[in-house]
């Protein structure tokens, strides 16, 4: 049914220390196993605060589990007087393979701008880190009907002066704030609106070969309830699950959404 290998990602946010960190992704594995889940089928990965990344890798490459796991963000210098950020050499080193950049938490609290989410997908792609650039509008945007122009924009920006293979291992998650946290999930038919749209746009940006290829997420508000229908879209190949991934037996539902 899927063209693209699903991918079910949980962003933790600024939840779990790492002790926790390690009871979560010990019980997300044994129920995942327990389910005999397919990793090559459905990719499942974790994106804990970075203080869990050293925890989490000792436990996924001590124990040869097939979770993948990445980052929050990254700074896109690799190294220096930047106080307080993590460049993605070091995320590669602790076995990370994916960064998410560009978070609408990160966008509002910290002002992140396109420009500066173009110089971290570049930070990413030195080091070898998929980007998984998330993008979407506001409620204000949505309620005017430009929630399609503006997103777009935000992903031709973030991804200008990139070739296609250098974002050959690119992931956009669509996230509309209004959904972010909320409780209101954007309908399946939004999900699959936005996502053709996106992918509608790599298409004239690169190629429709490229366009086929990445894979593009929904994120706001999934659940085990909700996440059969969200990925019914044609053009929706996983989710970004922020709340529910913070829930092992919950998050693993979720990736056993067939
Ligand atoms: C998120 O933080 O990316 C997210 C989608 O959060 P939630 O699932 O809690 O809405």
């Amino acid at each position: 049914q899927f063209v693209r290998r699903p991918l079910i990602a949980g962003n933790w946010k600024m939840n779990m220390d790492h002790m926790q960190a390690i009871a979560l992704v010990q019980k997300l594995a044994w129920t995942l196993d327990d389910a005999s889940h397919d990793y090559e089928r459905v990719q499942v990965s974790v994106f804990p605060p970075f203080t869990d990344l050293r925890g989490v890798q000792t436990l996924v490459v001590g124990d040869k589990l097939s979770l993948d796991y990445g980052a929050q963000d990254l700074s896109p210098q690799d190294s220096g007087a930047y106080t307080g950020d993590i460049p993605g050499g070091f995320l590669a080193k602790l076995g990370c393979t994916q960064v998410l950049i560009g978070h609408s938490e990160r966008r509002e609290i910290h002002g992140e701008t396109d420009e500066l989410l173009n110089t971290k997908i570049d930070a990413a792609l030195r080091h070898e880190l998929a980007p998984v650039l998330c993008v979407g509008e506001g409620l204000e945007i949505r309620e005017a009907g430009n929630h399609v122009n503006h997103t777009l924009a935000q992903v031709e920006a973030a991804l200008s002066g990139f070739s296609a293979e250098q974002l050959a291992e690119l992931v956009i998650a669509y996230e509309p704030v209004w959904a972010i946290g909320t409780g209101k999930t954007a309908g399946p038919e939004d999900a699959q609106e936005m996502s053709a749209a996106i992918r509608e746009k790599l298409a004239e940006l690169y190629s429709q070969e490229f366009a086929d290829s990445i894979r593009i997420l929904y994120g706001g508000s999934v659940k085990s309830a909700n996440v059969a229908a969200i990925l019914s879209g044609a053009d929706v190949d996983g989710a970004l699950v922020g709340g529910a991934s913070l829930d092992a037996e919950e998050f693993a539902k979720i990736a056993q959404f067939e």
